[in-house]
């Protein structure tokens, strides 16, 4: 009985990350429902860092009002959450969290895909991706070097050694496309707490990137055709929306989002790219709702270019998986009002923040279930309640 059991689990298991090809072709009556059948091509995961169901109400009513319509990423096929834990904490870090979408396993937090006891570990979907022969990119407004995208780009016992997995980009992973901020982890001057004193700026021009410093710089590289694009747009993490003047030459999220997209789809009918909004995660972390929202905004911005991009023709449409995944909470957002009828309009709200904090110090994550929006082939897997683990397999099934 337990045997039939096991059996009867591990192939609902195999089905739930079966390759979409071999899925039978499934009915739908929504008209928003995408063709889940298909071939993958492209695979985009889009990382907002930090951001928990509350701040998808604030921003969405403090943009489109309390009745109004969805953030583009709320109208994705497909609605899941998942279990956040890492292999030592039930709160994760961004570590954690992207070790395991990437690498497939629970890590402790701080290791970037890479056991520190010597424990073997996986590749990660991005290195699986090029070793399929696709293109591959990095994005964020993070440093690009820091944990979320170095758990594609990288392995390391500790996410701080921020050269190190800078070294890693140019000398062994090589992505086609990495734009975020980072130019000070990229080219040391001084040694980093791992040690690290390298230029890779100059030895990833050495070996055929185009170097680029601003959103102008950006436009020129990508309308000139780039085949391998390094935009380091900041020396830490790029600038906060709230804290941008408007003549900030730091491009926006959205921009970086679409200079890849261009970039990867021109370079290879098959590409692969995280795009990270990773300031979401620093504005949370210093308890301000004001610039939550605009950097909330922004995301949404940059996951409208890539549903434009993918709703501009049929063939992108039916071969396109897009994740929308997030890998933690941060400060414990809550959306609060006081319930009394009339007391305030309909709309207002305050933000509650379960870490009390006195400034400089800063809240903590929070290890609450966090949302993954998708759709495309293979997203049917995602749509349900996982663990985090569970998205490698689903995206390492159609990387082919
Ligand atoms: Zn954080």
């Amino acid at each position: 009985m337990r045997r039939k059991i096991i059996t009867v689990f591990v192939a609902f298991l195999t089905l739930a990350v079966l390759p979409a090809a071999r899925a039978p072709v499934t009915a739908s009556g929504g008209q928003n429902v995408l063709p889940n059948n298909h071939e993958v091509k492209h695979v985009i995961i889009m990382v907002a860092d930090g951001m928990g169901l509350a701040d998808v109400t604030a921003a969405r009513i403090r943009k489109n009002g309390i009745a109004g319509p969805s953030l583009r990423f709320e109208t994705l096929d497909e609605i899941g959450y998942q279990r956040t834990f890492s292999e030592k904490n039930t709160v994760t870090d961004s570590a954690g969290a992207a070790s395991a979408w990437a690498c497939g396993e629970k890590f402790v937090n701080d290791e970037i895909c890479m056991h520190a006891d010597g424990r073997p570990n996986n590749a990660n979907l991005l290195e699986l991706a090029k070793a399929e022969g696709w293109a591959t990119g990095l994005v964020s407004t993070q440093t690009i070097t820091n944990a979320t995208p170095a758990a594609f780009g990288a392995h390391v016992t500790f996410r701080d050694c921020e050269n190190e997995i800078a070294r890693q980009y140019v000398q062994i992973t090589r992505p086609d496309v990495i734009l975020g901020g980072g130019r000070n982890t990229f080219k040391r001057t001084s040694p980093d707490v791992c040690g690290g004193v390298g230029d890779y700026i100059t030895e990833a021009q050495s070996i055929g990137y185009t170097y680029v410093i601003d959103r102008a710089g950006l436009q020129a590289a990508v309308a000139g055709g780039a085949k391998r694009l390094l935009g380091l747009f900041r020396g830490s993490y790029m600038t906060p929306e709230i804290l941008r003047p408007p003549t900030s030459t730091e491009p926006h999220l959205s921009e970086m989002s679409a200079a890849a997209i261009t970039t990867l789809d021109r370079l290879n009918d098959r590409f692969f790219v995280m795009i990270e909004g990773g300031v979401i995660d620093l504005v949370k972390h210093v308890e301000s709702l004001d610039a939550l929202v605009p950097e909330v905004s922004a995301f949404d911005d940059s996951v409208g270019v890539v549903l434009d991009w993918i709703n501009a023709s049929e063939e992108r449409k039916q071969h396109t998986l897009l994740i929308v995944i997030v890998d933690h909470e941060t400060g414990g957002f809550a959306v609060m009002g006081t319930e009394v009828a009339g007391a305030e309009p309909l709309g207002y709200f305050t933000g509650g923040w379960t870490f009390a904090i006195t400034p400089p110090a800063m809240a903590g994550h929070t290890g609450t279930d966090t949302m993954i929006w998708s759709q495309g082939p293979g997203s049917a897997a995602l749509g349900r309640a996982i663990d985090n683990t569970t998205v490698y397999e689903v995206v390492k099934a159609v990387l082919r």
